[in-house]
């Protein structure tokens, strides 16, 4: 957004600024030298004052003196007006040198610049060291300019009060340069109001500067004066914008940038010395060579300042990026090793559990067998024979955890081995549906199946068995008491489908996305404590995967679930 339209937002700066351009067309048009022109001029100084004053209890920035201190400025500078016109309409003769507008004029650059020197003293130590060494470079080259071109030969002429007000202008400029250049090189704050301030000075210095150069032509400059009344005009509508606000906020910094208006000022800087050689021997005045030697002494002082800077600022940002670097490769070979840790951590708990499975596996059956045995003797007491059928389904309980761990122990070490052979589904149907038949009935729950005739597969009998077996078990486990469990067999679309619907307690949508990983279990399996391991979906996966199948499922909750294993056509074709 530049600077005009960014008053569109602000009307009471927007109508400031008209009606000083206003003021100051009029000021051209009316007769040059007549009391009512001076009268509008006086006016315009008058008023930029009042703005300032205006902006800073209107806006109430935090630092509000340095508004205040350019306010006392402003009105310096037009008392100096009205009392310069005083000389002419009042008193009718020249002012004489020095005279009190003078000491007015004068008292008003050190009340702008320490306005100017407060807003920049309110940024972070950090900011304002940012372009410091460029500012100092631009105000050397200043200082010798004016020196050569304006004070040099001044302070030999005239009276010692001539003298003294003769050095002071150029002097002031200095002050104020340096500290709008300070201002300006900070790298921080672009607002609107910043960048009137910044023309309102740059104005204020061209045309003092273009003044001094030859006074004495000033009568006849007129077009001079519009330089230090668009001043007044630009000062006043910096304060009355909101932005100004911000000039007493400590900005975020952007850093000082390289940037090709930066580049061509210290350019500029960097000429002035070998420019001003040229200058004097082009229009044959003497060569002032101490203060052109000083003065390329310091630019070239500075510049070497500013190259060390750079070089340690590239120095530590090497340093910076080397420790960087180095932190990056050693969190990078941690994580490598860490990794490393955890897939052997993961290995030996594989091994260790395979290990376990396998040795609890010997006893545990044979346990099973005795039991067998002692369940078939006839002369057991009532009693005896339920502690042993406890015991036994136990066992079988436990038997089908150890097997499942080992299967899953298997699985990771990749050892997943099928046997197959052709299979009739059908078979391992009703093979599943007499083992839970028991269980349903002591459930009460009503066990159905439908059996279509289906091709025989080629698939590992054991394993379809296992997969059925925990299909069917899950379903009479979350379904409770005289509900419904129905299993069926069909042919779909060229594949054999296997299905075990339910009336249970269904699972959540957000669980369904996990239910086939390793030990996942459902939240509502969870707060009702079901027992189980998370184990049997997530082998029964692998199982039909392995078979170039499927396993899905669809559930409501509180409604049943319908587990569905596909196998392709390809492995019936096979087998057929
Ligand atoms: P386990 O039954 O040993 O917990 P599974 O891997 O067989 O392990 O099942 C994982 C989880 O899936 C179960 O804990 C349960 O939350 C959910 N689940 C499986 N089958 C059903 C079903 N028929 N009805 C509701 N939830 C089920």
């Amino acid at each position: 957004m530049n600077a005009a339209a960014a008053l569109r937002s602000s009307p009471i700066a927007r109508a400031y600024l008209v009606a000083g351009l206003a003021a100051t067309a009029l000021y051209f048009a009316l007769p040059w030298g007549s009391f009512a022109q001076t009268l509008v001029y006086d006016a315009i100084a008058a008023s930029s004052a009042v703005a300032v004053v205006l902006g800073a209890r209107l806006y109430r920035p935090s630092l509000r003196l340095p508004w205040y201190l350019f306010g006392a400025g402003l009105l310096a500078f037009a008392a100096g007006d009205v009392i310069f016109n005083l000389y002419a309409f009042v008193w009718h003769r020249d002012p004489p040198v020095p005279s009190v507008a003078d000491v007015f004029y004068l008292a008003g650059y050190p009340f702008l610049t320490l306005g100017l020197v407060l807003l920049v003293r309110s940024l972070q130590s950090d900011e304002r060291r940012k372009g410091r060494l460029d500012a100092a470079m631009l105000i050397a080259a200043f200082c010798l300019c004016q020196w050569v071109f304006l004070l040099h030969d001044r302070v030999r002429e005239g009276s010692v009060a001539e003298r003294v007000v003769a050095f002071s202008y150029p002097a002031m400029d200095i002050v104020l340069l340096a500290a709008l250049v300070f201002f300006a090189l900070t790298p921080t704050w672009r607002t609107v109001a910043y960048r009137y301030l910044a023309a309102s000075m740059v104005l204020l210095i061209v045309a003092d500067e273009l003044y001094g150069l030859s006074p004495a032509t000033y009568a006849t400059a007129s077009w001079l004066d519009s330089g230090w009344l668009l001043s007044y005009v630009l000062w006043g509508v910096a304060a009355l914008h909101p932005s100004m606000r911000e000039l007493s906020e400590p900005a975020a910094s952007r850093g000082p940038r390289l940037s090709r208006g930066r580049f061509a000022m210290l350019a500029a800087a960097l000429a002035t010395a070998p420019v001003v050689l040229v200058i004097q021997w082009a229009t044959g005045s003497s060569v002032d060579a101490l203060a052109v030697a000083v003065g390329a002494g310091l630019l070239s002082a500075l510049v070497l300042l500013r190259l060390a800077n750079l070089v340690h600022a590239l120095d530590r940002l090497r340093v910076t990026e080397r420790l960087a670097r180095a932190e990056a490769e050693t969190a990078e070979r941690l994580l490598t090793e860490q990794n490393a840790r955890l897939r052997e951590a993961d290995r030996l708990k594989d091994e260790f559990v395979a290990l376990i499975s396998h040795d609890l596996r010997t006893p545990l059956t044979s346990i099973m067998g005795y039991l067998e045995l002692a369940l078939e003797e006839e002369d057991l007491t009532d009693e005896v024979r339920g502690f042993l059928d406890v015991a036994s389904r136990n066992s079988e309980r436990l038997l089908r955890l150890v097997n499942d761990l080992l299967f899953v122990a298997r699985l990771q070490a990749g050892e997943l081995s099928l046997e197959p052979d052709a299979v009739d589904l059908g078979d391992v149907v009703r093979e599943t549906m007499r083992a839970v038949e028991p269980r349903a009935a002591a459930k009460g729950i009503t066990l159905t199946c439908v059996l279509d005739a289906v091709p025989q597969v080629h698939a590992d009998r054991g394993r379809l068995l296992q997969v059925l077996d925990n299909l069917v078990s899950n379903a009479l486990k979350f379904t409770p008491e005289s509900g419904t469990v129905h299993v069926s067999l069909l042919q779909r679309d060229g594949s054999v489908r296997l299905e075990v619907r339910d009336s249970g307690i269904g699972i959540a949508p957000e669980d369904q996305r996990h239910l086939f990983q390793r030990f996942f279990r459902a939240t509502n399996a969870v707060e009702r404590q079901l027992p189980g391991t998370g184990l049997g979906l997530y082998i029964a996966r692998v199982i039909a995967e392995a078979h170039e199948g499927s396993l899905s499922v669809s559930s409501e909750l509180g409604r049943g679930s319908t587990f569905r294993l596909e196998l392709p056509a390809a492995r019936a074709a096979v087998a057929a």
